[in-house]
C-alpha cells in the first residue's frame, strides 16, 4: 500500500505572491530515523512501507496531491527588520485536515535551497533535527501549544558546518506557519490587497470569530498571552523570539537554540548568538509584546484610514502585559498547588523564586518536590527554605486539591540540555537509543517512571551546557 496523505490545500491557492513553488533536493540515501505513528493517525497519514516513508519524508519522492512550496515572510531579527526572509531551509508540502477537523501544515525543514536561501544552504543536520522532535513532541506532552514532528529521516549527505555533519530532514507538523512576519513582509512592501487578503485568510483559519485587522490582532495577542505565560511556567526559553518565529495560531515555532532551565535564574541565556540577552527567560514576556506590537504595525496598514486605528491597537497592545500577569499568576498559583485567588499569591511566588535563585535550586525539582513533600532537599541551605514553606503551608490551608493539582501542573521530566547534548552526540555516532527513550520518557511528563530516575537529576558540573547553537 502507498503512503497516501490527504492534502487539501489552502495557503496555494492565494497566489504567486506568497510563496514561490519549489520542490526539495533530492538527497542520496534517505533513512528513517523516526515516525511518529499517533500524530499520523491524527492527520490520516496512512500506509506506506519504511522505504517508501524514507523517501517521503525526506524530499525525494512527492506524495500524491502535495503542492510544494516556500512561503514568502520577513521579520525582526534581534530587533533589525529584514524585508525578505522566507522559507530558506523548508518546504510546505501541503495541508490536511486532522480527525479532530483542524488544518495542518506538512513541512519538511532542511529539504534544500529555495529562493529565499540567500547564503544558507537549505540544509539541516541531525542534532537539531533530533532536538526538534524531541523538545517539540515534549512541549507537546507538556500540554504547550506547539508545532510537532511527523517525521525525521537521514539524507545519507554531508551538511557542511563548522565541519561535516550527517544530513537530516525534520517533517514538521503546524497549525499553520504563518507568523508575524508573514504581514510584515506585505505591509514593508506596501501591498495592501495582499494584506487584507492575508489577513482575511489566518481570521478563517485560526480566529473565525475575530471581526477584521483589529481582531485578529486581539485573538493573536490572547493566544501568544497565554503561550508566553505557558513557557515560563516550566522553564522553557525560546531563544530567538524573532517576529519571523512569532506564529499566528500562538505555537511554539522554531526551536533552534531553546533550552530548559536547570536551576532558576531569571536572566538566564542559552542562545550563542544571543551576546546582549535580548530573548533571556525573564525577558520573554516583554519581547512578545514588543513582537505584537510589530504585528498591530503591519496590520493596520489595510485600513482606510490608519491613523484612526492607531488609537485601538495601541490599547489591544498595552492591554497585553496585564493579559500575560494574569495568565502567568494562574499557572504558577497551580504550581504552588493553589485554586483560589488570595492577595499575596504574586509575592509569595516571586519571594520562592528569588530563594530558588540564591539557593541554586533546580527550577523542575523544587516544584515537583513542592507536590512530593521533600522540597528542602532541593535547596543549599534547607533551612533558608523553613520561613517560606510556613507561609506556604498557612496559606495552603484552605486548598482542598493542593497536592493532586501540583502533581498535574509540575512535570517530572522536562527535556533537559545535557540529555539532549548526549542524545544528539550518541545518534552522530549511529547509536539512537536514547533517543528513543527520550522520546517515550517525556511523552508522560507528569507520572513518575520506574527506571527513568536518572533523567530527574540537573546536570553534574562537568554535564552543564552553557550554550546552545542555531539549529541552522
Ligand atoms: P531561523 O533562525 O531558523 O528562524 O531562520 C531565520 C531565517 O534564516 C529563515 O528565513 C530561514 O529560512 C533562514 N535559514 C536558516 N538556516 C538556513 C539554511 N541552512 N539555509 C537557508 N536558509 C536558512
Ligand atoms: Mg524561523
Amino acid at each position: 500500500m502507498v503512503l497516501h496523505i490527504p492534502f487539501d490545500n489552502t495557503y496555494a491557492r492565494l497566489g504567486s505572491g506568497f510563496y514561490t513553488n519549489q520542490s526539495p533536493a533530492l538527497v542520496a540515501s534517505p533513512q528513517l530515523i523516526a515516525f511518529n505513528q499517533t500524530l499520523a493517525e491524527l492527520l490520516q497519514v496512512a500506509g506506506g512501507d519504511v522505504l517508501e516513508m524514507a523517501q517521503v519524508f525526506a524530499g525525494n519522492q512527492i506524495p500524491e496531491g502535495a503542492a510544494p512550496l516556500a512561503q514568502a515572510y520577513a521579520g525582526h531579527q534581534f530587533g533589525n527588520f529584514n524585508p525578505q526572509l522566507g522559507d530558506g531551509r523548508a518546504i510546505l508540502l501541503g495541508e490536511v485536515l486532522g480527525t479532530d477537523s483542524r488544518r495542518y501544515d506538512i513541512q519538511l525543514k532542511g529539504a534544500g535551497p529555495t529562493q529565499y536561501s540567500r547564503q544558507g544552504d537549505g540544509r539541516a543536520w541531525l542534532g537539531p533535527v533530533l532536538r526538534e522532535y524531541v523538545v517539540s513532541e515534549a512541549m507537546h506532552a507538556l500540554g504547550i501549544p506547539t508545532t510537532r514532528a511527523l517525521a525525521a529521516v537521514s539524507t545519507g549527505e554531508t551538511v557542511w558546518r563548522e565541519g561535516g555533519l550527517p544530513g537530516a530532514v525534520l517533517t514538521r507538523v503546524a497549525s499553520s506557519h504563518l507568523r508575524v512576519g508573514s504581514f510584515q513582509y506585505f505591509a514593508a512592501r506596501g501591498e495592501t490587497e495582499a494584506l487584507k487578503k492575508l489577513t482575511a485568510y489566518a481570521i478563517k483559519r485560526h480566529y473565525p470569530q475575530a471581526q477584521g485587522p483589529l481582531g485578529l490582532l486581539r485573538a493573536v495577542r490572547d493566544a501568544q498571552a497565554r503561550l508566553i505565560a505557558a513557557w515560563m511556567s516550566v522553564g522553557f526559553i525560546h531563544g530567538v523570539m524573532n517576529t519571523d518565529n512569532c506564529s499566528i495560531s500562538g505555537e511554539t515555532i522554531d526551536y533552534g537554540p531553546c533550552a530548559f532551565m536547570d536551576h532558576y535564574r531569571a536572566e538566564q541565556v542559552f542562545s550563542s548568538i544571543d551576546r546582549m540577552g535580548r530573548y533571556a527567560y525573564a525577558n520573554q514576556p516583554g519581547i512578545v509584546v514588543w513582537n505584537l506590537a510589530q504585528l498591530a504595525t503591519a496590520l493596520i496598514q489595510q485600513l482606510d484610514n490608519p491613523q484612526e486605528a492607531v488609537e485601538e491597537a495601541t490599547a489591544i497592545i498595552h492591554a497585553m502585559p496585564s493579559l500575560i500577569e494574569v495568565e502567568w499568576l494562574r499557572l504558577f498559583r497551580r504550581k504552588i498547588g493553589l485554586e483560589t485567588l488570595a492577595s499575596g499569591d504574586l509575592e509569595l511566588i516571586s519571594d520562592l523564586l528569588q530563594l530558588m535563585a540564591d539557593e541554586n535550586a533546580d527550577f523542575t525539582n523544587t516544584f515537583r518536590a513542592l507536590a512530593e513533600g521533600n522540597a528542602t532537599d532541593q535547596f543549599q541551605d534547607p533551612k533558608a527554605f523553613e520561613p517560606w514553606q510556613a507561609r506556604w503551608m498557612r496559606r495552603r490551608a484552605s486548598e482542598q486539591n493542593a497536592e493532586a493539582l501540583m502533581r498535574a501542573s509540575n512535570p517530572v521530566y522536562i527535556p533537559r540540555n545535557h540529555r539532549i547534548e548526549e542524545m544528539i552526540a550518541a545518534a552522530v555516532a549511529g547509536d539512537f537509543t536514547l533517543f528513543e527513550r527520550l522520546s517515550a520518557v517525556y511523552q508522560d511528563p507528569f507520572a513518575e517512571q520506574a527506571g527513568a530516575e536518572d533523567l530527574r537529576r540537573p546536570p553534574e558540573v562537568d554535564e552543564v551546557v552553557r550554550a546552545t547553537f542555531c539549529g541552522t
